[in-house]
């Protein structure tokens, strides 16, 4: 496992849970308006201090009582060989864990899935799948995101589908196709493009929604989807 960062603790990103944050590095997209550069640019990640494995893992099991769950995220936490040993590890001592995942590696998250890893699946959308380069970055099987949808939506845990949508690249018809890619589901969250600072792409140029904007997209959404909301 590559871990490039650890927060001890969270009350916002487990539903209802205490968690702890781990950050994997290395992805398989490149999505311009990324915004964890550090984790995805091999020569950011290459700059940056790497946890010991076995110390975060020590850390863990030492606040266990303190916490009810791990959230592991990246990058790409499905590129990590290490993960289903570490997972194994984690359920055994009493871990609830949520996985954040693009979705591209449909073979490990299946293989996640059958083995009663995960208890909490958020998946993203980046884009719609007919131009997901345009969103991503790079060009991917988008047949394994399509599988990956289905596998999250039957897979009978817990799971939201998740999108950042940024003005200038996320067009009417884009969201109205990403929508229909996911069609109903349990929870599908919005998030607004908030540029921080750095991006994966140094040149990108996208902007946030208005509120005017986002409550039409909203209105768009929803009737496909089923629920739906801005985060
Ligand atoms: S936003 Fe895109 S580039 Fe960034 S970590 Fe997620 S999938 Fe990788």
């Amino acid at each position: 496992m590559r871990i490039g960062g650890l927060q001890p603790v969270t009350l916002l990103d487990y539903p209802q849970k205490v968690a702890a944050i781990i950050f994997t590095t290395g992805c398989n997209m490149r999505c311009p308006f990324c915004y964890n550069p550090d984790l995805v640019l091999d020569d950011l990640i290459a700059q940056n201090r790497e946890f010991d494995y076995s110390e975060m893992v020590n850390f863990l099991v030492r606040r266990k009582k303190y916490l009810d769950a791990l959230v592991v995220t990246g990058g790409e936490p499905t590129l990590q060989p290490g993960l289903l040993k570490f997972l194994k590890k984690m359920k055994k001592i009493g871990y609830l864990i949520k996985l954040d995942t693009n979705g591209l590696n449909y073979s490990v998250l299946e293989i996640l899935i059958k083995e009663g890893l995960i208890d909490y699946l958020a998946m993203d959308i980046k884009g719609s799948l007919a131009h997901y380069q345009d969103f991503c970055g790079l060009a991917v099987n988008t047949e394994n995101i399509e599988r990956s949808i289905a596998l999250v939506k039957q897979s009978g845990l817990d799971y939201e589908f998740r999108s950042t949508l940024v003005k200038g690249l996320h067009r009417k018809n884009d969201i109205l196709a990403m929508a229909q890619a996911i069609g109903g589901v349990k929870k599908y969250f919005l998030q607004n493009f908030d540029s921080p600072g750095k991006l994966v792409s140094s040149d990108f140029s996208g902007r946030p929604f208005g509120p005017k904007e986002r409550e039409k997209i909203l209105d768009l959404v929803l009737p496909i989807v089923g629920n739906c909301q801005w985060r």
